[in-house]
């Protein structure tokens, strides 16, 4: 099984309604919810998480936003559990997510393309540079 890591963000994580919308997903589709936890980012927290994007327009407000309250992570196993779940989450920008895929996550409950419900791992390193950062004590090796 492959592992991946799933957030909750905080525009769903607020509304109870939603984030059990997205957990039911998870449960839907068969995912192992191998761990979890909920806790709240500082901004250099997300400065760190998204240092990829630093310099992009919009990373100010992505490092805002995704320290703005409480996020919920996951680590979630599945056959090819990394290309699956970003296929259940849907496109990042919203008018195509909502246009194109209005049955993923994010077609279905996604507000901006900033604050668009759930993040996914995009590689196998990225699945685990980011379950590292989230679960320092769990050995992805
Ligand atoms: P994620 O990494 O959260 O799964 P993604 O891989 O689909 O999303 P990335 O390109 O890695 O998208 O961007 C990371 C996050 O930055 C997006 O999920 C979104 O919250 C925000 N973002 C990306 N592109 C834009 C944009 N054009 N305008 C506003 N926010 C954006
Ligand atoms: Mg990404």
């Amino acid at each position: 099984l492959q592992l991946t890591l799933a957030i909750i963000k905080p525009d769903a994580v607020a509304h109870p309604i939603i984030s059990d919308a997205v957990h039911q997903r998870i449960l839907d589709n068969k995912f192992l919810i191998v761990r979890s936890r909920e806790l709240q980012w500082r901004a250099k927290d997300c400065q760190h998480f998204y240092e990829e994007h630093a310099g992009r327009f919009f990373y100010q407000r992505l490092v805002e936003f995704m320290s703005s309250g409480p996020v919920r992570a996951y680590i979630l196993a599945h056959e090819d559990a990394i290309q699956l779940w970003r296929k259940i989450m849907g496109p990042t920008k919203v008018y195509r997510s909502r246009i194109t895929a209005p049955d993923t996550i994010r077609g279905h409950l996604g507000l901006t393309d900033t604050r668009n419900t759930t993040h996914g791992s995009d590689s196998v390193e990225s699945a685990c540079r980011e379950i590292s950062i989230f679960f320092p004590d769990f050995d992805v090796s």
